[in-house]
């Protein structure tokens, strides 16, 4: 009797399916969901670029920054690549963001290709010694770029400091406190300031409130802008980027990914819907 029961629930069970496998339930699940979810397609595609040839310091956020990113992918939203060359992967705008954690395109073959990149609409996320230059540096137009500026000094050592963010009217920041203490880290202060380049928006600076600043390299003032936009890209930088305790906060997390988010969300292979 038990074993007549079981088959008739199974039969009801197919016919309530009317016959459907589980996966074309499940797509049926999902239709509910808004028009702009872009279902079981990557979204968009990263390439992390990288470099294990740079001081500890460095090397400890490089790999805290590939693990951050990563689990950002969770549900295969996006596809995240990490590598240590730009060289071999075809037409690098296949990639609607390059992510680079303390390190610029060494060789003149990967500097050609960035530099390609970004000029046909690529973009690009740089963090602390991914901007590092000074007069060693032939690569002009990796420094107009940047807004012009070249290495100046640093504070030292690496500590927590107040940020003040100098406008929410932008996706980046609109979502941001006025002013955080965000984690230990080195900061750099460049020459010319940036904030003179008409090209540059300033987004987030280093407070006036932490001057004097630093122990061995002690700092009394100045600007220190900290996280900015050269408007003639679709590039976002970002100086924190020294140690193992940048990604320990949740505000400054959050900049992380409100960062991610903008420069994909401008791609012009038509990201809009991400702002
Ligand atoms: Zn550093």
């Amino acid at each position: 009797m038990i074993r007549h029961i079981l088959s008739l629930l199974s039969l009801l069970a197919l016919l309530s399916c009317g016959g459907r496998s589980q996966k074309t339930a499940f797509t049926s699940a999902r239709d509910v969901r808004p028009a702009s979810y872009a279902g079981d397609t990557p979204r968009f595609r990263a390439l992390l670029y990288y470099s294990d040839h740079v001081e500890e310091a460095h090397r400890q956020f490089t790999h805290q920054s590939i693990a951050f990113f990563d689990k950002l992918t969770v549900g295969d939203g996006w596809k995240l690549e990490a590598d240590t060359t730009l060289l071999g992967k075809g037409d690098l705008s296949q990639y609607d963001v390059i992510i680079m954690p303390d390190v610029h395109p060494g060789t003149e073959q990967e500097r050609t290709l960035f530099e390609s990149y970004m000029e046909n609409g690529g973009g690009w996320l740089g963090f602390h010694a991914a901007a590092y230059n000074d007069q060693s540096l032939t690569w002009p137009w990796f420094r107009t770029f940047l807004g012009g500026v070249r290495f100046l000094c640093n504070t030292w050592p690496p500590q927590p400091a107040l940020l003040e963010v100098e406008t929410r009217d932008h996706p980046v920041t609109r979502n941001l406190p006025e002013e955080f203490v965000c984690p230990s880290s080195e900061y750099y202060q460049w020459q010319p300031d940036p904030r003179q380049n008409p090209d540059i928006r300033i987004l987030v600076s280093l407070s006036q409130k932490n001057f004097p600043m630093g122990l061995k390299d002690v700092v009394f003032g100045g600007d220190f802008p900290v996280v900015w936009t050269n408007t003639r890209y679709r590039m976002l930088y970002l100086n924190m980027g020294h140690g193992d305790e940048c990604f320990s906060d949740a505000t400054q997390n959050l900049l992380f990914v409100n960062a991610l988010r903008w420069v994909v969300s401008e791609s012009p292979s038509g990201k809009k819907s991400y702002l």
